[in-house]
C-alpha cells in the first residue's frame, strides 16, 4: 500500500485527494492524508447565507470555457447544480471622471469584436479609437522576451486602453497591475495570436467566425456557478472521500525527504509517506520544503501574492430598483478610490438574492492596497460605503454587511513568471515524490486549480507506476 500525504485543503487539494480516492476505489493500493491548517476545507471557496441571500466570501463562479472545475462538479454529483450567469443582463461599466460608462458590446478582453458599438462608445478617445482602426494592419510580431500586459496592451491599443481597462480587469482577476503581470503567462491567447496574425482584432474575429460555422448550439454562459454556492462544490467533494483521511486544524511545518519517501512534521507528531503533493499557495509550499531543497524552496518564495478583500453588502428593493442594470462596474486606479470593483450579484445570479433584496459585492486590495488588510472591518465599511455614495449615489443604510480578508491568496504572474516555472520543474524532478498544484503555478482561477490537483495526484500515481496515461 503507498501512502501520499496532501498538504493543503482548498480546491487544489481536495481535487488532488478526489482522483486518488477514485484510484483507491478501483483497487489501486493506494491510500492519502490531508493536512489542512485551518479548521475547514475549502481554502478561499467559502459561502454563507444572510437574511435570504447567498454571499460568496471567495470565488463565486468560473469560466465555463475551462471545464475542469464543471466536470469535476458533475463527476460528485452536481450537474443538476450547476447554473451559469444571467448573461442577457451582462452590461459592465467603467467608471471614467466619475461616471459610469459602459463597456461596448462585443470586447473582448480589450478587442473589439463589434466595430460600431466601440465607435459610438464615449469610452475611447477618438485617438484610441483610430489606433484600435490602424491595430487591424498589424504585422505577426513574435516578442523574443516576455513583456509586461501594459507593454503589449499598449504597443497594440495605445495607454488609454491600459489604464481603463486591461489594468482594471487585472486588478479583478489577479489583484494584480498590467506593468507588472507577464504577458505570456497571463494572456497566452493574445500572445499566440500576435505571433501567427499580428493584429488581435483580426485574430479574435477569425476565430470568432469559425465558432461561430461550427456552432450547433446556443452559446454557453460566461460564467457557471452552483445553486447553492461554490461551498456546495467543497461539500460535495468531502462527502464523496475518506473522511479519516481528511485532517483539519493539521498545519505542516516540514516536509523531510528520505531514502524511500518523506517525513511529514505536523505539530508534535511525523509520519512517513512515500510520496507529497503540496497544493498551498506557492509561498506556504516555499516554507515547508525550506529544511529539504533551498533553491527550490527560493524559486516557490519569489512568487509573489497580493491580498484581496471582498465586501458584501445587502439592501432592499428600493435600492434594487435605483442601481444600475448589469453585472457592475471596474474601477480604474487613476479614478482615486480603494475598490477595484464591484458586482451586482443579484443581477448577475440572480436567484443569490430574493426579488426584494439588492446584494453588492465589493473588491479592495491587490497589489497596491495592501494595508487595507490592517484595517478593522468597521473601518472597511466606512470607506466601501463613503464610495458607493460617490460613485452610484448610493446613501442608504445596508441591511447587512459582511467583510472577508483574503491574506496572500491571489499569485501573480508577473514577467518570467513561465522561465521560473520551467526551474521549480526542473528542482521539483530531481526530489523522488513530490508534485505541486495549486494557483501559483498554471492558472490562478478555480478550473485551473481543479486541473492541478488532479494532475498533481495523476504525476505521483504515473511515478509510482499505478497510472500509465497520467
Ligand atoms: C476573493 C477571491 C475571489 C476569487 N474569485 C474567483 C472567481 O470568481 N472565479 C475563479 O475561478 N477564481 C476566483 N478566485 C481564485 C480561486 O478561488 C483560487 O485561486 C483557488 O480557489 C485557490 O485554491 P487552492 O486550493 O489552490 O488554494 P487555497 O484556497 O488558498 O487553499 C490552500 C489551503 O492550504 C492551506 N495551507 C496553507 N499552508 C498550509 C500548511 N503549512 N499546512 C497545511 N495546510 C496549509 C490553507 O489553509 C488553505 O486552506 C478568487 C480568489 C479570491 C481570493
Amino acid at each position: 500500500m503507498k501512502r501520499i500525504a496532501i498538504i493543503g485543503g482548498g480546491i487544489s487539494g481536495l481535487s488532488a485527494a478526489y482522483t486518488l480516492e477514485e484510484k483507491r476505489q478501483s483497487g489501486t493500493p493506494v491510500q492519502y492524508s490531508l493536512f489542512e491548517s485551518s479548521p475547514r476545507l475549502g481554502g478561499v471557496l467559502l459561502t454563507d447565507r444572510v437574511d435570504g441571500c447567498l454571499i460568496e466570501a471567495g470565488a463565486d463562479s468560473f469560466l465555463t470555457e475551462k471545464p475542469w472545475a464543471a466536470d469535476l462538479c458533475r463527476k460528485v454529483g452536481l450537474g443538476d447544480q450547476l447554473i451559469g450567469s444571467n448573461d442577457a443582463g451582462r452590461k459592465t461599466y467603467i467608471l471614467v471622471k466619475g461616471k459610469l460608462v459602459e463597456l461596448p458590446d462585443g470586447l473582448m478582453f480589450m478587442v473589439a469584436t463589434k466595430i460600431m458599438p466601440t465607435l459610438r462608445s464615449p469610452l475611447f478617445s477618438v485617438r484610441t479609437k483610430l489606433r484600435m482602426a490602424a491595430e487591424w494592419f498589424h504585422q505577426p510580431h513574435k516578442a523574443v522576451e516576455d513583456e509586461t500586459v501594459a507593454q503589449m496592451v499598449e504597443r497594440h491599443y495605445g495607454p488609454e486602453m491600459v489604464e481603463l481597462l486591461a489594468d482594471p480587469l487585472l486588478s479583478g482577476v489577479y489583484g494584480g497591475e498590467a506593468s507588472q503581470l507577464s504577458a505570456r503567462a497571463v494572456l497566452p491567447r493574445f500572445t499566440d495570436m500576435e505571433s501567427k496574425h499580428g493584429s488581435l482584432g483580426r485574430a479574435v474575429l477569425s476565430a470568432s467566425r469559425k465558432m461561430g460555422a461550427v456552432a450547433t448550439t446556443p452559446p454557453r454562459p460566461f460564467f457557471s456557478s452552483l445553486k447553492n454556492g461554490m461551498q456546495q462544490m467543497v461539500s460535495a467533494l468531502v462527502a464523496k472521500l475518506d473522511a479519516r483521511s481528511l485532517l483539519t486544524s493539521a498545519p505542516v511545518q516540514s516536509l523531510i525527504p528520505q531514502d524511500n519517501g518523506w517525513t511529514v512534521c505536523a505539530g508534535y507528531q511525523t509520519d512517513h509517506f512515500d510520496a507529497i503533493i503540496i497544493a498551498t499557495p506557492a509561498q506556504a509550499a516555499a516554507s515547508v520544503l525550506a529544511s529539504a531543497d533551498d533553491d527550490l524552496s527560493r524559486e516557490l518564495g519569489e512568487i509573489r501574492y497580493s491580498s484581496s478583500v471582498t465586501v458584501t453588502l445587502g439592501y432592499d428593493e428600493k435600492v434594487r430598483a435605483s442601481l444600475p442594470p448589469g453585472f457592475g462596474f471596474l474601477v480604474p486606479r487613476g479614478a482615486g478610490h480603494r475598490m477595484l470593483a464591484a458586482t451586482f450579484v443579484h443581477n448577475k445570479f440572480s436567484y443569490r438574492a430574493p426579488a426584494n433584496r439588492a446584494l453588492i459585492r465589493c473588491f479592495l486590495g491587490g497589489t497596491r492596497d495592501e494595508e487595507i488588510l490592517q484595517a478593522s472591518e468597521e473601518e472597511i465599511l466606512r470607506i466601501v460605503r463613503g464610495e458607493l455614495r460617490q460613485i452610484i449615489s448610493l446613501n442608504a443604510e445596508p441591511l447587512f454587511a459582511r467583510v472577508y480578508k483574503w491574506k496572500s491568496a491571489m499569485a501573480q504572474y508577473v514577467v518570467g513568471h513561465l522561465e521560473r516555472l520551467q526551474r521549480i520543474e526542473a528542482l521539483r524532478q530531481k526530489l523522488h515524490g513530490l508534485a505541486l498544484a495549486g494557483n501559483g503555478y498554471g492558472g490562478i482561477g478555480v478550473p485551473d486549480c481543479v486541473r492541478s490537483g488532479a494532475e498533481a495526484a495523476g504525476k505521483i500515481l504515473a511515478e509510482m507506476g499505478m497510472w500509465s496515461s497520467a
